[in-house]
């Protein structure tokens, strides 16, 4: 029987919720292809592997080992290997975070098999194959892409497909598997210095307010701060602004880089070419600030406003102070 396999990401704590988008989506396939839907749960301590069953897997397989605690790509390239050898299941689907899009390629290598990264969209045609759909050609067509090995390996960005419901009613089998990491794996790789720079989680965040090359100098940057202060939202930036140095990429919004849904996005001199709308053309309302009143950007905002920006903005945060 056809197996899809999900890679429950944790931080040892807590799942990532684009495991349960791939639950949801998981369940889509599974059912096509008459199979089942599993999980891998790996983690340092024991996490609760229910939560995963209530979110639609039918088996979770959990290992804990002391090694798994730290994000360390080669040991948990070597727990999924061994775990992957014996199930054999037809799909694997990894979300592509950061360590997913680091983990994945791991994999495929030590299997010898296929990998497609960041799809955007899954599918299981009438011969039972599996499609996996992704932006090519800087995102200008969508490529339907079929492996011919086994198993086939992709990583899903996201905030792509929405997650699974939980039903606290659903049964699902929980297997506990042993942990095989060879101390040579566990031992690859070694955290020197944990370093805690600006991290962002902007696929999380209510608003984003994000820059472009509209700003004229990298100390402009803090205009678009103060915006995102003012709604307690988080920054982004257009390619060139991360490319320049400006400001570290993983605030990049785009298809090479975050793709984000917020409430709000606000985009500052930012022109709206495809790459940028591929990450940010979902949030719920764009507003737009350029001076060009034919940037293309327009096309997708709710909210225009066409003037400069180094008056619209603090003109905004200060009618936003006041609570006009
Ligand atoms: C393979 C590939 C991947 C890419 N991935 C990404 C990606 O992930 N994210 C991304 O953003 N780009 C990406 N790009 C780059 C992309 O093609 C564009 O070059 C980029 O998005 C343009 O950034 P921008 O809108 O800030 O700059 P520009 O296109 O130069 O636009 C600047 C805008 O600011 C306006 N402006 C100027 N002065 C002012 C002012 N004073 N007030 C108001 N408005 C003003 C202008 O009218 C203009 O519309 C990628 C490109 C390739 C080839």
């Amino acid at each position: 029987m056809s197996e899809v396999m999900v890679f429950a990401e944790n931080n040892g704590e807590r799942i990532h919720p684009v495991s349960y988008e791939l639950l949801g989506k998981g369940r889509e396939l599974t059912d096509k292809l008459e199979g089942d839907l599993s999980a891998t749960l790996l983690s340092g301590e024991q996490l609760p592997a229910e939560e995963l069953v209530y979110r639609g897997a039918d088996r979770v397989y959990r290992g804990t080992d002391p090694a798994l605690s730290e994000p360390v790509e080669t040991s948990y390239k070597e727990a999924l290997v061994s775990l992957i050898s014996e199930v054999n299941p037809e799909v694997i689907l990894i979300g592509a975070t950061n360590f997913g899009r680091s983990l994945a390629p791991r994999i495929a290598m030590a299997l010898d098999t296929s990998l497609t990264a960041d799809c955007t969209g899954l599918d299981i045609d009438e011969e039972k194959n599996f499609v996996q759909i992704r932006p090519a050609f800087s995102g200008n067509i969508l490529a339907h892409i079929k492996s011919r090995t086994s198993p086939q390996l992709a990583t899903v960005r996201y905030k792509e497909f929405a997650e699974a419901d939980r039903n606290e009613e659903r049964e699902g089998e929980v297997v506990e598997v042993k942990v095989k990491i060879s101390r040579e794996g566990a031992e690859k790789v070694k955290i020197i210095e944990e370093k805690r720079g600006r991290r962002v989680n902007l696929e999380d965040a209510e608003v984003v307010v994000a820059g472009g090359r509209g700003l004229k100098k990298e100390s402009d940057m803090q205009l678009v701060e103060d915006l995102a202060d003012t709604f307690g939202g988080k920054v982004g930036a257009s390619r060139p602004l991360v490319d320049d140095g400006w400001i570290e990429r993983e605030h990049q919004v785009g298809y090479s880089g975050k793709r984000v849904k917020p409430g709000i996005y606000i985009a500052c001199g930012i022109s709206g070419q495809s790459q940028h709308l591929a990450g940010m053309k979902e949030s719920d309302t764009i507003i737009a600030i350029n001076n060009d009143p034919s940037a293309p950007i327009f096309e997708y905002a709710d909210y225009g406003l066409v003037g400069n920006l180094y008056e619209i903005v603090p003109e905004l945060i200060r009618q936003l102070k006041e609570g006009n």
